[in-house]
């Protein structure tokens, strides 16, 4: 905790006057702050308000800074060694979360941490060197001639700190901040549905289900009313989309029918695709796809949304759809963190990369995961926002990393005579989505015409069930997993609201 105090000594320091980045003041606590190891801020009598982590010297461990905790910032600090490099994560969450399984948690087949991997485990250096933290921030800006990254804190307000402003040194920075859910600038999006990306936004899906499944079997509810609190929408299509249906039918199937049997003629699950659902898998898949969700009672509902309400969303041919659950799965896309960084840009708007996952033209600067893409001029597509190609990539960049760092490179600005070494090369290992009742789809395929096994139902569950247990970060979280896969078999989901 002392990186913590001194943040909190310098923050205090930089509150008397409101905090500004290019704020100057003449500083009485000069003398402390040049005492602290590791922590600088500008010499001279005069005393910029970012307080930070400062450059490393010639003697001290390069330090790679990492954005984002995440599955490619998270692989790549698993990966990275820490004999060579101090590693500084910035992220404002202080977990991984296993994304393959969110959709789970949202109706209680597993639990919350089941999902959630500290980012201390992942790398324990964190939590143990001097010159290694994980500082909860946002990152909000990159000086790549500087070598500096600016953030924000994350705090709750009024209850623990006003957020401040502070500043990290890098000698290798990498960008692995994701990407963001796509609304395609639909009016209510934001404000009333709800996406499925975080624990807390599990969380929140959880708390809304079971209080409209509550609130539906108080006297007075009229049966309009009832019907409204009990439609569960999803609008996408795509596996997170289908997957969540599928999760909620068999909650609904299993849990509602024994434990809501006065209301269980009134819950529904609505699917909205503009297009075909599962459009990355074959025709044969997606039809037994379809089939399975229609007879798990989900309804498939091809349309195009308009508007969001509060209480109905508006499709484009005008039909209104009432609803008391409305999760949006529709895509990702660059966030504004990453659309306003001044680096060059993939298309789709995505940080643009060469072949070593390097950013040209920002020494020292790489991205990886959902918020890179391969720029144009390397000839290659921007790949899809997969976590299987998040995590190679992360671990292909703590390799090159290590490389380089056991080369001398390891410093700001000391690459230049160092190999490139291999490319990045991405080979899909295939795709699989869950759709309810011990059912799934697996396509191993490296395309929808390659040769491979491709396959749907019950086996391919088991697959599904068994790859994501062995790929599960942890023996803690697997532990997890299995115990909780085990309590829903037996005795059902927890439907308590906590
Ligand atoms: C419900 C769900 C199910 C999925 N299922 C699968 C699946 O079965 N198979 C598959 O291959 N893929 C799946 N995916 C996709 C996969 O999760 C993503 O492709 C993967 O998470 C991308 O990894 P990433 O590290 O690039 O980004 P993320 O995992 O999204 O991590 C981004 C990190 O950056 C942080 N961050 C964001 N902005 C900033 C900032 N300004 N400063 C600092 N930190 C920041 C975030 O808090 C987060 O920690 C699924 C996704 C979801 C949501």
């Amino acid at each position: 905790m002392a990186w913590f105090r001194t943040l909190m000594q310098l923050s205090t320091i930089a509150k008397q006057p409101p905090f500004k980045p290019n704020n100057t003041v003449i500083s009485p606590h000069l003398a402390l702050i040049s005492s602290i190891s590791h922590f600088s801020t500008q010499s001279q009598p005069e005393v910029t308000r970012h307080a930070g982590l400062g450059p490393t010297k010639a003697d001290e461990k390069p330090r790679v800074v990492v954005v984002g905790s995440g599955w490619a910032g998270c692989r790549l600090m698993k990966g990275i060694d820490t004999s060579l490099y101090d590693v500084v994560c910035v992220s404002p969450r202080n977990h991984m979360v296993f994304t393959p399984l969110l959709a789970s948690t949202c109706v209680g087949t597993l639990e919350f941490r089941s999902v959630a991997e500290p980012i201390g485990r992942i790398q324990p250096a964190i939590s143990r060197e001097p010159g290694s933290y994980f500082f909860l921030a946002n990152c909000n800006g990159v000086d790549a001639d500087d070598h500096v990254v600016h953030c924000q804190t994350v705090t709750d307000g009024e209850d623990t700190l006003d957020p401040w402003n502070f500043k990290i040194s890098y000698d290798k920075l990498v960008i692995a901040a994701g990407a963001e859910p796509l609304t395609f600038g639909i009016k209510g999006v934001n404000e009333h549905a709800i996406f499925l990306r975080e624990v807390y936004h599990a969380q929140e899906i959880r708390r809304k289900l079971l209080l409209n499944l509550m609130l539906s079997d108080v006297p007075g509810v009229t049966e309009e009313e009832k019907s409204r609190l009990l439609h569960c929408v999803v609008v996408g299509g795509g596996p997170t989309g289908v997957e969540f249906s599928g999760e909620l039918s068999d909650f609904i199937i299993r849990d509602v029918h024994q434990r809501y049997a006065h209301v269980k003629n009134y819950i529904h699950v609505t699917l909205i695709e503009a297009n075909e659902i599962l459009s990355s898998f074959d025709d044969r898949l997606r039809q037994y796809a379809t089939k399975q969700l229609v007879k798990s009672g989900v309804r498939l509902v091809r349309g195009i949304v308009k508007d969001v309400q509060p209480q109905k969303i508006i499709l484009s041919d005008g039909t209104a759809v009432p609803y008391g659950l409305l999760v949006w799965s529709t895509g990702v896309g660059p966030s504004p963190f990453v659309k306003n960084l001044e680096l060059p840009k993939a298309p789709g708007g995505r940080i643009g990369v060469d072949e070593w996952l390097r950013v040209p033209s920002a020494q020292d600067v790489f991205s990886v995961g959902d918020c890179s893409g391969f720029l144009e001029s390397t000839g290659k597509p921007v790949l899809p926002a997969l976590a299987q190609v998040a995590e190679r990539q992360g671990k292909y960049l703590a390799s090159q990393l290590n490389r380089i760092g056991k080369a001398g490179g390891g410093h700001a600005n000391t690459t230049k005579d160092i190999e490139v070494g291999e490319q990045f090369v991405y080979k899909h290992l295939g795709s699989m989505a869950t759709i309810g009742r011990y059912k799934a789809l697996v396509d191993l395929r490296q395309n929808k015409e390659g040769k491979g096994l491709s396959m749907a139902g019950f086996v391919s569950w088991f697959i599904w069930r068994s790859a994501y247990l062995t790929r599960v970060l942890s023996w803690r979280n697997r532990f997890y997993v299995a115990i909780n896969w085990a309590t829903t078999f037996v005795f059902g989901r927890d439907i308590s609201r906590i």
